[in-house]
């Protein structure tokens, strides 16, 4: 067996890599200029608000859903609402945080099986897996998916019974699997069989890529993105881990930022775009282009 490489170590290794590639990736990221078209036969969002406002949440570890509630309570005490993805067999899923959430009007999504990288490995792997994914999204009542780190295949997910898919985003250099849809707005992935789902990529840069990786010690960056977005008329969606979220006290370790960053942008939304965001759950949004896109 290879000995395990501490956390703290890996995360170096990583924040050096991004730094380099950084210099690199500054014409596409965090804006990349091709992605604002609007797609042919866009609807526009409802009550004629000029952009969407999606917020997620990936619950990586046993850590991450002890913050949930806390995370929760931050969204709802500001009026936002959001979902959260949950990750089926790799810690104990909490039964009352699923029902505070759904009884706040939350929404709850699925975040691959494991999250041991290996979902994509091998077709086979993938069908065996897929169908306890199946299994978990009927017993938890959940229509939408997530895969770990982002990896994808847009052809595959098919096999999940789900109503929409949010593992890609417009554009993001620095994710292992870093093809990016080129747009700002979900799209629909047609299936062989006359079946579709909805493609939902994030658009905001995500927090462990911020914060973490790059080190940004302000939410300048989501302010940014979420101003360029808005004026082409996108969906914000957003992906913040409750598993790197310290509240209260000053983060002491490398891999935790102060839950003020997220509250402090969902404040800037209030005050600076009042009235013009369509904010939805995943489940509505897509919901809402089923019935017009
Ligand atoms: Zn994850």
């Amino acid at each position: 067996m290879k000995p395990a490489i501490p956390r703290s170590v890996q995360i170096s290794m990583r924040q050096f890599v991004a730094e380099l590639q950084l210099k690199r990736v500054l014409d596409r990221w965090p804006i990349d200029p091709t992605s604002g078209k609007k797609p042919d036969g866009w609807p526009g969002w409802p009550e004629g608000k000029s952009f969407a406002l999606v917020l997620t949440h990936d619950v990586d570890t046993a850590t991450g859903q002890e913050n949930c509630i806390k995370l929760k309570d931050l969204e709802q005490r500001l009026g936002f609402r959001s979902s959260f993805n949950f990750v089926p067999e790799r810690y104990d899923v909490s039964a009352e945080i699923f029902e505070d959430l759904m009884e706040n009007g939350f929404e709850i999504g699925v975040h691959g099986l494991n999250h041991d990288g290996k979902l994509y490995n091998s077709r086979r792997i993938f069908l065996e897996r897929a169908a306890k994914i199946n299994h978990y999204l009927k017993e938890w009542g959940a229509v939408g998916f997530r895969s770990p780190s982002m990896h994808h295949n847009l052809e595959w997910l098919h096999e999940l019974n789900i109503e929409y898919d949010s593992s890609t985003f417009d554009t993001d250099p620095f994710e292992p699997y870093s093809d990016g849809t080129n747009t700002i707005f979900p799209f629909w992935v047609n299936g062989p069989s006359g079946q579709k789902y909805l493609e939902i990529p994030y658009t905001l840069p995500q927090d462990f890529c911020l914060f973490i990786l790059l080190k940004h010690k302000t939410i300048d960056l989501w302010k940014e993105k979420l101003a360029w977005v808005a004026c082409n008329g996108g969906a914000v969606v957003l992906n913040v881990h409750p598993d790197y979220l310290a509240f209260h006290n000053c983060p002491r370790k490398a891999e935790f930022y102060p839950s003020s960053f997220y509250s402090d942008f969902l404040k800037h939304l209030i005050e600076c775009y009042r009235g013009q965001y369509w904010m939805a759950l995943p489940k509505d949004l897509t919901k809402y282009l089923r019935s017009t896109f």
